[in-house]
Order: C-alpha cells, then sequence, then structure tokens
C-alpha cells in the first residue's frame, strides 16, 4: 500500500484556497470545535476552523466559570475561550468566517463545505456547530425580543439596572445567570414550571439564600405584554389553572437549547431532537465525519465534556485522515 498525497499540484497562489484538500474542516469554534483544533493542528494536520461569528461559543457569554479544572477561582468565559483560540492558532490552527451553506461528499472521501459562496474540501470534517437558545413559543416574545426579551444576562444585564425583571427556566443556566442579574437588579423573580429545581446543588443553595431573587413555581409564562417595550408577563399557574400578571422590564429566558444541526439532515443521522448521533470514538452515521460538543447527543454538556469529545474526535479524525493517506487511488 503506497503513501500518497492526495492534494493536487497547485499553479498559482490564487488556486490556493480553492483547490486545496484539507486533512480537517471543524465546523464551529466553541470550546469543542476549538480543543479539536489544538489537537489536530499539534499532529501536524492541515486544519481549518469555519466559524459564524466569534470563535468562544456559548461560552463567551458566561461570567464566570467554575467548574473547568485548573482555576480554583474561576475564569471569565471570554478570557478561558480566547486562551484556547490562541492555543490552537499557535500550532497552526486556520479560521475562516461564515456561516456554513451546506456539506457534501464527493466520490465516497472528499468533503466539501460551502461557505460564502466558496467551496472548501478535506478529507474529513468535525461538526462541532454547538447550540443555541430554545424560544418559549408565546405571544409578545418575538415583538418584544431586544426591547426587554433577552437570552443572554452577560450581554444585557447592565440595561437592567435598579429595575425589575423575570427569569424562566430552573436549569443551571437560568439560575447562574439570574444570579448574576442580582448585581444589577432590584429584583428577580424566577418562573419555573414545576416546584423544584433542575440546577445543581450549589448554584440552589446560592440562589435560595440571595434577598433578591423570589420565586413563581409551577407556573409558566403564557403571553408577554408592552407597547415599545416589556411592561409586564402573563402567568399561568398548572396546578390550579390560576392567570397573574406580573410587572417587570425585562423577561430572560433560559429554557435550554437547541442543536444547530438542520444543515445537516440529509448528511448524518440525527436524534428527534436533532442531536447527531455518534459511537464512542465521535463518529457520526458517515463515515470520516464526526461531531462533538453541544450538537451532539450526551448526557452531559459542560465546557469539560466538549473538550473531551473534541481530543477524542481529533484523534479518531487522525488515524481515519492516515488510513486514508495509505490508500492509492491510481
Ligand atoms: P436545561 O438543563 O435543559 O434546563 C432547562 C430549564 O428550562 C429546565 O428547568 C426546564 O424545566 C425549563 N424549560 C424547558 N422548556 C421550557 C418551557 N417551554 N417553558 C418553561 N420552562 C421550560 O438547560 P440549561 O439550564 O440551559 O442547561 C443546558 C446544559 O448546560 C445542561 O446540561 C447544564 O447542566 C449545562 N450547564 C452547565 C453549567 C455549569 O456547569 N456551570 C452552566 C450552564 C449550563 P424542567 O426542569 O421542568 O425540565
Amino acid at each position: 500500500m503506497s503513501v500518497v498525497s492526495i492534494t493536487p499540484k497547485i499553479s498559482s497562489e490564487k488556486e490556493t484556497t480553492e483547490r486545496k484538500i484539507f486533512d480537517a474542516i471543524i465546523i464551529g469554534g466553541g470550546p469543542a470545535g476549538l480543543t479539536t483544533g489544538i489537537y489536530l493542528s499539534r499532529a501536524r494536520m492541515n486544519t481549518l476552523l469555519i466559524e459564524k461569528a466569534l470563535p468562544g461559543g456559548q461560552a463567551i457569554l458566561t461570567e464566570i466559570i467554575e467548574n473547568y479544572p485548573g482555576f480554583p477561582q474561576g475564569i471569565a468565559g471570554p478570557e478561558l475561550m480566547q486562551k484556547m483560540e490562541e492555543q490552537a492558532v499557535r500550532f497552526g490552527l486556520k479560521i475562516e468566517y461564515g456561516e456554513v451553506e451546506g456539506v457534501r461528499i464527493k466520490e465516497n472521501r472528499i468533503k466539501i463545505v460551502k461557505i460564502n459562496n466558496q467551496e472548501y474540501k478535506a478529507l474529513t470534517i468535525i461538526l462541532a456547530s454547538g447550540a443555541e437558545a430554545s424560544k418559549l413559543e408565546v405571544p409578545g416574545e418575538e415583538e418584544l425580543r431586544g426591547r426587554g426579551v433577552s437570552y443572554c444576562a452577560t450581554c444585557d444585564a447592565p440595561f437592567f439596572k435598579g429595575q425589575k425583571i423575570v427569569v424562566i427556566g430552573g436549569g443551571d443556566t437560568a439560575i447562574e445567570e439570574a444570579l448574576y442579574l442580582t448585581k444589577f437588579v432590584q429584583e428577580v423573580i424566577i418562573i419555573h414550571r414545576r416546584d423544584r429545581l433542575r440546577a445543581t446543588k450549589i448554584l440552589q443553595e446560592r440562589v435560595f439564600s440571595n434577598k433578591k431573587i423570589n420565586f413563581a413555581w409551577d407556573s409558566v409564562v403564557i403571553k408577554i405584554l408592552g407597547k415599545e417595550k416589556v411592561e409586564s408577563v402573563l402567568i399561568q399557574n398548572k396546578k390550579t389553572g390560576e392567570e397573574k400578571e406580573i410587572s417587570c422590564q425585562g423577561v430572560f429566558v433560559f429554557v435550554g437549547y437547541i442543536p444547530n444541526s438542520k444543515f445537516l439532515k440529509e448528511l448524518v443521522k440525527l436524534d428527534k431532537r436533532g442531536y447527531i448521533l455518534t459511537d464512542d470514538n465521535m463518529m457520526t452515521s458517515q463515515k470520516g465525519i464526526f461531531a462533538c460538543g453541544d450538537v451532539r447527543k450526551k448526557i452531559l454538556k459542560q465546557i469539560v465534556t466538549a473538550c473531551g469529545e473534541g481530543a477524542t474526535a481529533a484523534f479518531a479524525a487522525e488515524k481515519y485522515i492516515e488510513e486514508l493517506k495509505g490508500v492509492s487511488y491510481e
């Protein structure tokens, strides 16, 4: 079996990007994608990472990360992500910006990713496109988005100084963000659809001892009201059916995430919620295409698990690339 380079000969600088075949293309620049980038670049794989906005994923929207090992006092989300990006770039990772329009496979081995009307080719693809905030899907939410309705406390909290706001959800995100918001606002009411929180115990201890935070248990928001800006929410108690209007200036929604996998429907197997299914080596249903991070179906969504999966995906992808390069196509 002879080892061949399948990078075609190129005649000019301009043709380089168009005709070059990368070893790997990573889609998404959160913790999973950047870790994959560190490992592949360090393994001297010619790797391109494609990111639609700023590298860092959801982690750059997190004020402080307390459970990523190695930082006993915690570390700011943007700082951690900037360090990961620097580390990946130091080893040679290339980064391009744009939203992926589609992915296709040519002759069973070359994967083609289209962004900004340009096609990038690679031997393997690592899908690390993450997830985005779920919507409540209630009247008033879309109309008042950016006018009191928010999905990011770190981004918008300073606009609500001294005001009364509601936070919807009972998971880690809702509770962390509610705690952060108390630094700015006068009062937070957490509206949760059950009578107990899903969030981890240490966050529960903090939220229950915070005097600025009150709760509306067993309740769901059925309408967000306001003319120019949010003025109130209409909630309904799920046990009694009773409806109640709560006046507030801000509505922060943290009711989970949906995976960024729409563009992958025809390419790899997804579960019914849109999460990518993989084997233990992060390989998807499509040979040579791997997935890691929050876009993947799994039990625990954390930066540390995203990084672990990124490293595994990189290692498995490297083996796949080596196997592919070891085959002669003549
Ligand atoms: P999550 O754990 O899925 O929690 C979503 C919350 O929203 C739940 O309390 C859920 O209620 C509620 N909810 C869902 N749909 C709703 C609806 N339509 N109306 C009202 N309430 C609704 O999501 P998350 O908190 O964003 O966390 C996502 C993942 O990231 C989790 O694995 C979490 O552990 C992780 N995370 C970790 C950290 C950390 O370690 N510091 C920080 C943030 C996130 P139910 O409880 O009744 O289902």
